[in-house]
């Protein structure tokens, strides 16, 4: 079995367009025929949600690229990939319980490792990629190790967790959380719960040799695997998700001294821009700590920073890129207003909501015109995607 390169994230936002810019002659028919293999220096798929976790590149220029050289029909199968994001970030905002209920999920399967050495033994193995299941611990050292894995990889490795470990599907989420550079609230836990048959009620996704042998281009040994997978996987329990909330609703910008306080979920307010911010000084609030109640790893903090820092330096800022709510707070006292893009449910959400300073909070044209689908399954927002694009494309003057 050979290791998979490390995929490399230069924490800025000039990598970013120029990984778009070499992947976008391959979101067509490329993207459709290859994106399922889960291949060394991984080929097939963009790499690009470190990057797009954090809006240093947003979903609408992704979309710009590839409408740029292809029709949305052949591009089809890559926009909705990139619409199953919007469609999960909108989903958490509609129900923002989901995430709630996930973090107390969370605290009981904490307290389970505390007392049942069991599963504690269990839990430290799939985490420290030591199950004896090659595939499994080859995913794991490569989520430590490159803080990214191959969407295939993401589902094998939840399902395993689960159905053949046997662990609760709170924790794997949590280690997925603490490792991935693009781990994200709404897409992590709702595709968690998605394998774990919570999301689709009763609908589970269960791993299979065959289909790992399939598509890893023959690196693991299907027939060992076999031997080791689950071959049933019943639905984790949990209620149903509730009821859908109100859409947020957009916020004007205000007159007068603005300070523009940018959060690791959004980290390029062309948006604002464009309606006419100009703002007197910019700062960057940045809550990676908050993505997990354990140590978040190094290389997530570190990516997380400087991809902050890198926006700060784009926009000329002179307020500081820091986790401290104090130190923005006394940094707010600058101006008459303090403006930021808004934040969805999350950790960054949490550290807003917790600053001693009023904040206005607009909404960007791709969330409004997309969330409000977002109530359903993802067919509902699938069915309005040429709309969707067409709208925001238009503002975006493409
Ligand atoms: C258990 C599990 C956990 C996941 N956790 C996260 C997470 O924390 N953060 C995260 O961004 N994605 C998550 N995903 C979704 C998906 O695996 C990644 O977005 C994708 O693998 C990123 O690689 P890429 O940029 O090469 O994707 P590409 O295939 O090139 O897709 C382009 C973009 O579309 C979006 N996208 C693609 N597939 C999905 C998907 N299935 N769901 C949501 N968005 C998608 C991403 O922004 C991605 O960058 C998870 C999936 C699973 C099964």
């Amino acid at each position: 079995m050979k290791d998979n390169p490390a995929p490399h994230f230069p924490p800025n936002r000039d990598a970013a367009l120029a990984r778009l810019d070499a992947f976008a002659p391959k979101a067509g028919r490329d993207y459709a025929a290859g994106r399922n293999h889960d291949l060394p220096g991984h080929p097939h798929v963009s790499t690009l949600s470190p990057w797009i976790r954090h809006r240093a590149l947003t979903e609408a220029e992704v979309a710009a690229a590839t409408l740029d050289r292809f029709a949305a029909s052949t591009a089809q199968k890559f926009l909705s990939e990139v619409l199953w994001r919007t469609y999960f970030k909108g989903y958490l905002e509609r129900r923002p319980g989901l995430w709630s209920g996930y973090l107390h999920g969370l605290d009981a399967a904490r307290n389970r490792l505390a007392t049942e050495s069991g599963l504690r033994a269990r839990w430290e193995a799939a985490c420290g990629g030591e199950t004896g299941i090659d595939a499994y611990d080859h995913w794991a050292a490569e989520l430590t190790g490159t803080g990214y894995l191959h969407n295939h990889a993401r589902m094998w490795f939840a399902s395993i967790w689960m159905h053949t470990l046997e662990l609760p599907w709170e924790l794997g989420a949590d280690f997925f959380l603490r490792h991935l550079l693009d781990g994200d609230p709404a897409s992590n836990t709702l595709s968690w719960r998605w394998v774990g048959g919570l999301h689709t009620r009763g609908k589970t996704y269960r791993a299979r040799a065959s289909n790992i042998g399939k598509y890893t281009g023959g690196r693991f040994d299907t027939e060992a695997l076999g031997h080791r997978l689950a071959t049933t996987a019943e639905p984790q329990d949990g209620p149903p998700p509730p009821d859908p909330i109100d859409m947020p609703e957009d916020a004007n910008l205000p007159g007068g001294r603005i300070g523009l306080l940018l959060h690791e979920d959004d980290l390029h307010p062309d948006f604002l821009m464009a309606r006419g911010l100009d703002p007197t000084g910019v700062a960057v609030l940045i809550a990676p700590a908050g993505r997990s109640p354990l140590a978040v790893s190094r290389q997530v903090h570190d990516f997380t920073r400087a991809l902050a820092e890198d926006a700060a330096t784009r926009l000329g800022a002179t307020g500081p890129v820091t986790e401290d709510g104090a130190e923005i707070a006394r940094w707010a006292t600058g101006f008459d207003h303090v403006v930021t893009p808004y934040a969805p449910v999350g950790p960054a959400r949490t550290a807003l909501d917790a600053l001693d300073v009023a904040t206005i909070r607009p909404l960007r044209a791709w969330d409004a015109a997309a969330w409000p689908h977002a109530t359903a399954g993802f067919f509902k927002l699938k069915g309005k995607m040429a709309t969707i694009l067409e709208t925001i494309l238009q503002d975006m003057g493409v």
